[in-house]
């Protein structure tokens, strides 16, 4: 996963306000994380961002999952040497 301060300074620039509080809930609790960031629970994990931080924060817990596929895919690529 990309480092929290990416995720902050993305929102910021999106928003104007970098959302630590929601970036800290998506990555923080180890335990959690994984179902927060599991695309089957999408739809229960937005009502959840909607209901404690609001539409524009739903938009930020989509694109911080976004963020840390295309992460994840860069990093695979670049193992098999695939992308540089
Ligand atoms: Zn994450």
């Amino acid at each position: 996963m990309p480092p929290l301060d990416d995720h902050f300074k993305n929102s910021k620039e999106r928003t104007g306000n970098a959302y630590e509080e929601l970036h800290h809930w998506i990555d923080d609790n180890k335990i959690k994380a994984p179902e927060i960031h599991d695309l089957a629970k999408i739809h229960e994990n937005i009502a959840y961002v909607h209901e404690r931080w609001g539409e524009v924060a739903v938009q930020e817990f989509v694109l911080h999952i976004k963020e840390d596929l295309e992460h994840r895919l860069k990093e695979n690529l670049q193992y098999f040497g695939l992308f540089k």
